[in-house]
């Protein structure tokens, strides 16, 4: 499941590439190009645009309703039948995020406190961007746990 977000669903791409979704996101693409970019890769198209949905040969487009992010987030999920997070991808670039194994490689990365009181770090393979699970990461899968409980997604 690959995703292109429009311009004015930036807070959605970012939360679902650290639910482990490639999905690209430029603030500032033309909608030719969103198109493009959602024919050639096999993107599905996110958008809140509703000119997009007068175009009859698009059949990978999902129309968002909500205007909130975190409910935006729960459409995508019960649309595509998400049951479970995928790893993560890191949410500035969508580049994908492995495990740091050598801990001093990133010391001079983050805060002092956080490098001495958290054990798993993951780093972007492609901008080197650092991310630790027990901040934001945890909260943000916490405001979703209704959706992956059980195994069910909640209509
Ligand atoms: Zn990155």
């Amino acid at each position: 499941m690959k995703f292109i977000a429009d311009a004015m669903l930036g807070r959605l791409a970012r939360w679902l590439r650290l639910l482990g979704f490639d999905t690209l996101y430029y603030p500032r693409i033309s909608d030719s190009d969103l198109l493009k970019f959602a024919l050639r890769e096999g993107r599905v198209l996110l958008t809140r645009d509703t000119h997009f949905l007068r175009m009859k040969n698009l059949n990978n487009l999902f129309f968002v309703r909500s205007e909130d992010p975190l409910e935006q987030v729960k459409e995508v999920m019960r649309a595509f039948a998400v049951k479970e997070p995928l790893p993560g991808r890191c949410a500035r670039c969508n580049g994908i995020l492995c495990k740091v194994n050598e801990r001093d490689s990133i010391k001079d990365m983050i805060p002092e406190y956080v490098f001495f009181h958290r054990g798993d770090f993951m780093r972007c393979e492609a901008c080197g961007s650092v991310y630790w699970e027990g901040t934001h990461l945890r909260r943000f899968r916490a405001m979703l746990d209704d959706l992956f409980k059980n195994g069910e997604v909640p209509a």
